[in-house]
């Protein structure tokens, strides 16, 4: 037979993508370490990484103090599907949206998709506000330091943060 078709992709389809992850109802940082487990058996997602989980303050948001991390994966998903996965864990998770930026029981955010720049109604990566939450970037910062933002590094981004203070949880 000259020809066979592939039953996996090829390891070009596979795009290396940053999820945010956030929650400050409930047992917040339980459910961060459960909706990392879920994405990462995933069909379509690999080679999870998940970052120190941090306590902050809310900002721009109410309620108690947010527990976050960023996580690193591979996926073959393309953007929407990836967002559509990462909204079927949200409502595992009981998410509500009462309002703009209320309280959440667990928040996923696509961060960035490869080098991709995506800008749709539904969708808009890389994410718009990540380069100024110290929350994204010191646990962007630990899993892939050299990233650079708008041009700048992870470091510097995080300088102009300072007054946005981040707890280590052990
Ligand atoms: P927040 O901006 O506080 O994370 P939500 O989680 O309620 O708010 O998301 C509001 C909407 O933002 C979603 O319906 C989703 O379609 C849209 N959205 C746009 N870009 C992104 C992104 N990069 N990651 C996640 N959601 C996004
Ligand atoms: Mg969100």
């Amino acid at each position: 037979m000259p020809f066979e078709t592939p039953d996996t992709e090829p390891d070009a389809a596979w795009v290396t993508a940053y999820v945010g992850l956030g929650a400050n109802l409930g047992e917040a940082r339980q459910s961060l370490l459960q909706a990392a487990g879920q994405l990462a058996c995933t069909e379509g997602i690999g080679e999870l990484r998940l970052s120190p989980l941090y306590r902050t303050a809310p900002i721009e948001s109410s309620g108690p103090d947010y527990v976050n991390a960023v996580a690193s994966l591979r996926t073959r998903l393309e953007p929407h599907a990836l967002l559509d996965v990462l909204q079927h864990i949200e409502q595992l998770h009981g998410r509500e949206r009462p309002y703009r930026n209320a309280p959440r029981t667990l928040d996923l955010d696509l961060l960035l998709y490869g080098a991709q720049r995506i800008d749709t109604p539904r969708l808009a990566v890389p994410h718009p506000r990540m380069h100024l939450r110290a929350f994204v970037l010191r646990p962007l910062c630990d899993l892939a330091p050299d990233i650079k933002l708008k041009g700048k590094s992870l470091p510097e981004l995080l300088k102009a943060c300072a007054d946005q203070p981040l707890q280590a949880l052990s």
